[in-house]
């Protein structure tokens, strides 16, 4: 019998990377496909030259062309940190209202089934505490975030009217603050910002007084319920995430204990529109996945730390991804 062949875009990023690992190592046929202005080929280096993986160089935002069968799309291609979002505005609202369109008509050729990767960014800065999905959500339009929290709206509400107005199998997952190995050291996440910080000897910057609060889902628990969701019959939005809340402060104290730097915490100012508290409500994903998340904190976090452990000096301090700069002189 042929392979499953799967589309996986943004497939050299950080959750892409570890999207192709899980569905290759399932026995599918990965196609990945990336643009590399955020992702990094080094993500996925190790799939290249194996059987039924192969990688394209494209950019979702013009026409797609793929020759033969296709089974599933998973649309993960997007910029996905506050700081990329300031840096490259257009093309986030590009790859996520463009982008999504041209992969919804090509799962509509291909019949394919597409789950397009969604975020707890539409729900804003929430007024419900936690998160349902059925909450609206409470988003600037014109804000700093606007370009990615609009956009991913409009990505999800495209993709309901493929699926309504043509008959479009479609799955949309609402991803929680995710992390793990891969991330990129310096996309300004607070993650990698803290553990970076910590190996280059600096001190950790918490942003306004860290009593907003997030909710850290380890990559391999992500990975799992997205593929959950991917294979249910599920088409309206799930969120997948960790429900286990913690202040910034503290998150910042525990970075400090888990890295053992005898650096302090140091203030700056908020970010505009930096959500004062992020939790998933995951009784959905429980009830029609039969998922919940596995990994502790403490356990997740340092694998994480493993990994940014790993990285050359050069890549430790250098400041800047070198295609941002490429990218925005043009
Ligand atoms: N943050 C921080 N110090 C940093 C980077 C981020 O205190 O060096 C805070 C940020 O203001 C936010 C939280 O950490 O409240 C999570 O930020 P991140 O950019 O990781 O993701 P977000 O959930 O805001 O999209």
């Amino acid at each position: 019998m042929a392979l499953k062949k799967i589309l996986i875009t943004g497939a050299a990023g950080f959750l892409g990377s570890h999207l192709c690992d899980k569905f290759h190592k399932e026995g599918y046929y990965v196609v990945a496909m990336d643009n590399l202005i955020t992702g990094d080929k080094k993500n996925i280096e190790h799939l290249i030259g194996l059987e039924n993986f192969e990688f394209v160089a494209h950019d979702v935002t013009n026409f797609i062309e793929l020759r033969g069968n296709l089974d599933y799309i998973l649309h993960f291609a997007s910029p996905a940190s506050p700081i990329d979002y300031l840096k490259i505005p257009i093309q986030t609202l590009k790859v996520g209202a463009l982008g999504t369109h041209n992969l919804l008509g090509l799962a509509k050729a291909k019949k394919a089934r597409i789950l397009i990767a969604s975020t707890s960014e539409i729900y804003g800065d929430p007024l419900v505490h936690p998160q349902t999905e059925d909450y609206y959500g409470n988003v600037n339009t014109i804000g700093p975030r606007g370009v990615y929290d609009e956009a991913k709206r409009f990505q999800e509400a495209i993709t309901m009217a493929y699926n309504r107005f043509h008959g479009l199998e479609t799955r949309i997952v609402r991803i929680f603050n995710t992390y793990g190995p891969r991330m990129r050291l310096n996309d300004g996440r607070v993650i990698p910002a803290f553990m970076g910080q910590a190996l280059r000897g600096e001190d950790l910057t918490v942003f306004g007084d860290g009593s907003q609060t997030r909710s850290f889902c380890y990559v391999d628990d992500q990975v799992e319920g997205i593929y959950r969701l991917l294979l249910s019959d599920y088409e309206l939005p799930v969120n997948i995430g960790n429900p286990y809340e913690i202040t910034i402060k503290a998150f910042a104290e525990e970075i400090i204990k888990l890295t053992g730097t005898t650096q302090k915490i140091i203030y700056k100012d908020l970010p505009v529109n930096d959500p004062l508290q992020r939790q998933p409500d995951i009784s959905l994903a429980k009830k029609i996945l039969n998922w919940s998340p596995k990994v502790q904190r403490d356990e997740g976090m340092k694998k994480t730390f493993d990994y940014f452990k790993s990285l050359s000096p050069e890549e430790l301090y250098k400041s800047e991804h070198k295609s941002f700069d490429k990218h925005i002189k043009r």
